[in-house]
């Protein structure tokens, strides 16, 4: 804030780069006590279906051993708790699988080694082992990298920046018609392509967004579940921005992976058997808990909730099956 003012403004790529690692390193912003809620923390049935969908399409890829599994951005780590517990009924999985989590904040490394003791945390891709065929997952961690915005003024696009005025920020230059991209998606999108081409393996990528190339201002801050201005809180809200599923793909396609979807989430979810495992969970549940697996099923799968607007992708070695989930 201080230095925005002094240096006359940062783009909106550095604020929100420099606001998420303040505001996930102060600690825990999942659950219902924090500030969203996730769908791994909605329901075990969204790790559970992510783990079979992982141990699949590894039968289907020769069962390698080692074989790396790595998430990007796990939050607490409950997707991969909840993964582990199913893949590891296929026989010879538990042996095979490295678990690497790729996460920046401390206070989350810290949950993370406490949910799944046995991973290796590092902070960045360049980190993770190479030489090792990897299965990759990343659910909402797109989102929170940085994007960049420009503005249309005079009929020329202009960078669209942060400044202060007295004790407010304030986007400068102003105006209403506005696009984004985002180089650090990209960049690392291209980064893991370039890996699972390089060393065999397949990245799930979950997250929210358009499809179809759409353009206008994304950048949004939540809050203790509310919507909030995503100047008023830097460092203390979450900053998310809808991640162009159409820029991903071409980046891991030029890095010579085959791409699978985008889908709808509950597109994905269905094929992979959500409503059987739904089933089956009620069946063993009292009533208050059949209530909740029913309620669970509809946020992640409703098109007003998270069924349509959050999305999955799928990265493959070209070495390597087609995952399951998506059509053919
Ligand atoms: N995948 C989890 C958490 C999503 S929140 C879930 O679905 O519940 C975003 C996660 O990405 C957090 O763990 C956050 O600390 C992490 N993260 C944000 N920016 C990152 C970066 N540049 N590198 C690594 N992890 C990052």
């Amino acid at each position: 804030m201080r230095e925005i003012a002094e240096t006359g403004g940062i783009g909106v790529d550095d604020y929100m780069r420099r606001s998420n690692a303040a505001y996930y390193a102060q600690g825990d912003p999942l659950g219902r006590a924090g500030d969203f809620v996730t769908a791994p923390e909605i329901s075990q049935m969204f790790g559970e279906l992510i783990g079979a969908w992982i141990a699949d399409l590894w039968q289907r890829a020769g069962a390698p051993a080692p074989v790396q599994l790595v998430e990007y951005g796990p939050g607490r780590g409950t997707l991969m708790t909840d993964a582990l517990r199913m893949a590891r009924r296929v026989p010879g999985f538990a042996a095979a699988a490295q678990i690497v989590f790729v996460e920046t904040s401390p206070a989350l490394a810290n949950l993370q080694r406490a949910a799944v003791p046995e991973a290796t945390i590092v902070a960045a891709h360049d980190e993770v082992p190479a030489g090792v065929p990897s299965i990759a997952i990343a659910n909402e961690f797109f989102d929170a990298l940085a994007i960049e915005q420009q503005v249309l003024v005079d009929e020329t696009w202009k960078e669209r920046r942060i400044g202060a005025n007295g004790d407010l920020l304030r986007f400068d230059p102003a105006g209403d018609t506005i696009r984004e991209c985002s180089p650090a998606r990209e960049e690392i999108a291209a980064a893991i392509a370039a890996r699972i081409v390089a060393d065999g393996g397949a990245a799930l990528i979950v997250d929210y967004g358009y499809a179809n190339g759409e353009t206008g201002d994304t950048l949004q801050a939540i809050r203790r579940h509310e919507y909030v201005d995503p100047l008023a809180h830097p460092g203390t809200a979450d900053l998310t921005a809808h991640v162009d599923f159409v820029a991903l793909e071409a980046a891991a396609r030029r890095a010579g992976a085959r791409i699978s979807g985008p889908v709808s989430q509950a597109g994905f979810l269905t094929s992979l058997g959500i409503g059987a495992r739904a089933e089956m969970l009620m069946q063993r549940a009292d009533g208050t808990q059949r209530e909740a697996v029913a309620t669970a099923m509809r946020r992640l799968t409703a098109p007003d909730e998270m069924g349509a607007l959050f999305k999955a992708m799928a990265l493959t070695a070209p070495s390597w099956p087609l995952p399951a989930g998506f059509p053919a």
